[in-house]
């Protein structure tokens, strides 16, 4: 019989049907806790140092302790790989404030919870890679600069799930959604990027978008190609008229959209420079120098 998926919960393995935590955990309480997609392709766990920086920079913002070192999580992260055997996979790292009591009050949680899920996920299927997936722009905004600044990994995706709601009601595939004031910020899980006469834009981290590991290196890959990316406020006008656009994200990779409120982008399937993109993602992706070997 095939060994039941392993995941970690501070230090010690729990087969996936007794992989529980507490009621009283403020994670599930109130959203009180951070957390990471990461993905390993072929044995090497893709920007895992970049990820464990960022979960740290997160929970350094909400004055949680992470009880481990970073190359601890480091290692944690590659031994939960090896006990499941994996070589590709998507991670999921967890920190919450822990077990506290029903007030709000962190100080009430002792110790934080770590938990690291090594499993898999599919977001899109492969006709949506090639022929590029529909998009709705959400009525629902990025956090602004706040306790739940959308800069910060946390527990608290309420938003990003009400826009997902008004793409699933309205039957296309992802939504948009835009900064406070009204420009395009980035999907509900992924970054947005935008090409037209041969340029490449995306928008500024400091007004809506989460600062993405996939889309610093789709950054650099379009450098590479000779693109250098200009960061700038885009608005919905310049979206519609984009002659390219795409997502990028951990879970999504790059994924090419081709429609945006009912309107066809360019010629409505994925443009040359994202297909250039993507093969060179592809690449990078396996390159052991861009991460963690699992053995
Ligand atoms: N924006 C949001 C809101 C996200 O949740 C994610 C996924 N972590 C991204 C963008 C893409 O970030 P990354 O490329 O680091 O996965």
């Amino acid at each position: 019989m095939e060994q039941e998926l392993q995941i970690y919960i501070d230090g010690k393995y729990y087969p996936k049907s007794q992989a529980k935590v507490s009621v009283y955990d403020h994670g599930l309480l109130y959203g009180d806790g951070v957390f990471e997609g990461i993905r390993a392709y072929s044995g090497i766990v893709f920007k895992l140092k970049e990820h464990v920086a960022r979960l740290y920079e997160s929970a350094h913002t909400m004055l949680l302790e992470i009880p481990l070192t970073r190359e601890q999580m480091v290692q944690a992260v590659i031994e939960t790989m090896r006990k499941n055997k994996m070589k590709d996979s998507y991670i999921r790292l967890v920190v919450t404030r822990g077990i506290g009591d029903l007030g709000l009050d962190p100080r009430k949680c002792s110790k934080a919870t770590v938990i690291i899920i090594t499993d898999t996920i599919k977001l899109h299927d492969g006709v949506a890679k090639t022929k590029g997936i529909t998009t709705l722009v959400s009525w629902v905004r990025r956090n602004p600069i706040d306790g739940a600044s959308h800069e910060v990994k946390s527990l608290n995706y309420l938003n990003s799930i009400m826009a997902k709601i008004e793409a699933n009601i309205s039957g296309v595939d992802e939504a948009i959604c835009l900064t406070p004031t009204g420009y395009v910020a980035e999907g509900v899980g992924e970054n947005i990027f935008l090409i037209k006469d041969g340029q490449v834009f995306t928008p500024p981290t400091s007004t809506g978008a989460l600062s993405g590991i996939t889309s610093k290196v789709v950054v650099k890959l379009a450098e590479n190609l000779g693109y250098k990316t200009i960061v700038a406020n885009l608005t919905l006008f310049q979206l519609f008229n984009a002659d390219e656009l795409f997502f990028t994200g951990t879970a999504a990779e790059i994924v090419p959209i081709r429609e945006v409120n009912g309107r066809q982008i360019a010629d409505g399937s994925a443009g040359p420079v994202t297909k250039k993109l993507m093969t060179e993602f592809q690449k990078v992706t396996r390159d052991p120098t861009q991460g963690v070997a699992v053995d």
